[in-house]
């Protein structure tokens, strides 16, 4: 079987970094020097180097699919060796609070549920729910959001569940929570970069700023933290882990 496209094969791959809002990453991009730009299916890349290292930071727009869709376009067409997902979640567990941060070190879809079929959670034909972050860069990006973080903020690592709503009742947190009691926190992305990353066999992690609780007043801190806080966590934090890399 032939692709439609011959598949470069970089030299030195970059690291993906991806958002799914642009506050989320505004704070990151005027550090890329060298920078190209470029547009595929109505989405900005912007190619070029940050800390020494070659990067594409790229934004998915809000969801799984848009998430999916950006992700195989970094692997596929910029040909990304790893990816890191950045931006923030909604603290599910008991005490992940506003300005925590939280590092997946496995990622599940929430919504999925083929019942009775397969498991609930369950991929349908994978056999799996939950999807493993790359543990060398999970503790790295930890370390790095420890050096980062001031006061009593604390940084968390575990699973993160993904799906396509947006939490914001605390009847669906606290049923997010008797389903789940692990789930640290609740975004709308990360598990399904974690499935495109497996299939194409790319290490990934992912980093969340905790902007709310999932609660009644998810709204209100949620529009708050992100305009004020979250790309700032994001510019230290993932400044602070490739600048620490050794694998230059
Ligand atoms: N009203 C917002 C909607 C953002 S959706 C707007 O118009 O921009 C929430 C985004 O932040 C998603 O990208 C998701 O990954 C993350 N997120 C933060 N808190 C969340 C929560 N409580 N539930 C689900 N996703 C959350």
């Amino acid at each position: 079987m032939g692709s439609a496209a011959p598949i470069a094969v970089p030299i030195a791959a970059p690291i993906a970094i991806l958002s799914a809002m642009r506050e989320e990453q505004h704070a990151l991009l005027p550090l890329i020097e060298n920078v190209e730009r470029f547009e595929v299916a109505g989405r900005q890349f912007h190619c070029g180097r940050l800390h020494g290292r070659s990067v594409v930071l790229a934004l998915s727009g809000i969801g799984k699919v848009a998430a999916a869709a950006t992700a195989t376009l970094l692997v596929d067409r910029f040909a990304a060796g790893e990816l890191l997902f950045t931006g923030v979640a909604g603290g599910l567990h008991a005490g992940v609070a506003v300005g925590d941060v939280v590092v997946a070190r496995t990622l599940l879809q929430h919504d999925m549920d083929a019942s009775p079929l397969f498991p609930r959670y369950e991929v349908p034909l994978t056999g799996r729910s939950r999807f493993e972050a790359d543990a060398e860069r999970a503790t790295a990006l930890s370390q790095a959001a420890r050096r980062c973080l001031t006061g009593d903020r604390r940084v968390h690592e575990g699973l993160i569940v993904s799906g396509d709503r947006f939490v914001s009742s605390a009847a669906e947190s606290s049923a997010l929570r008797s389903a789940l009691p692990d789930a640290l926190a609740v975004e709308m992305e990360g598990a399904a970069v974690a499935q495109v990353c497996s299939d194409f066999g790319r290490p990934f992690a992912v980093l969340r700023s905790i902007s709310d609780r999932a609660d009644d007043a998810a709204h209100v801190d949620f529009t708050q933290f992100v305009a004020e806080v979250a790309s700032v966590y994001t510019r230290t934090i993932v400044s602070d882990w490739l600048a620490c890399r050794i694998d230059r």
